[in-house]
């Protein structure tokens, strides 16, 4: 989609700090990060959010950050993946993307 932020860093129209890339996905360092490491895993298909993702992208991305992680301290040490929906979700780009958090001792969400 032309007027789509993510589809345009897919096409280079705007730079990103890319961290991935296979057929099917794309991933990059976040701009603003909440951690030491925050990646955005995108996939190639543009979709508005979870909502609307195919399963064969949820898959595709899922493998994705299992590759991009295995033999890493991310896979040792831990991360989180977080997907926003929506406005309550507090999604702000509407081309589906995987938060990929870690580097740090993340909060809980209970504390
Ligand atoms: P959301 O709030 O939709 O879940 O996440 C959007 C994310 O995209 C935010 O974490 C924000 O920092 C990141 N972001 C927004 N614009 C850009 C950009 O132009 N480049 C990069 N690398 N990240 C961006
Ligand atoms: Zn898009």
């Amino acid at each position: 989609m032309s007027e789509c932020l993510f589809c345009k860093i897919l096409n280079n129209e705007i730079p990103s700090n890319r961290v991935y890339e296979d057929d099917y996905v794309y991933a990059f360092e976040d701009i603003n990060p909440l951690a030491k490491e925050h990646y955005l895993f995108i996939s190639k298909n543009h979709s508005e959010n979870f909502n609307d993702l195919s399963s064969d992208d949820l898959v595709h991305i899922h493998q994705a950050i299992k590759k991009f992680t295995s033999g890493t301290k991310l896979e040792t040490d831990g991360y989180r993946v977080v997907t926003n929906i929506n406005s309550f979700g507090g999604q702000t780009v509407f081309h589906t993307h995987f938060h990929v958090l870690g580097g740090e001792q993340l909060k809980g969400f209970g504390v």
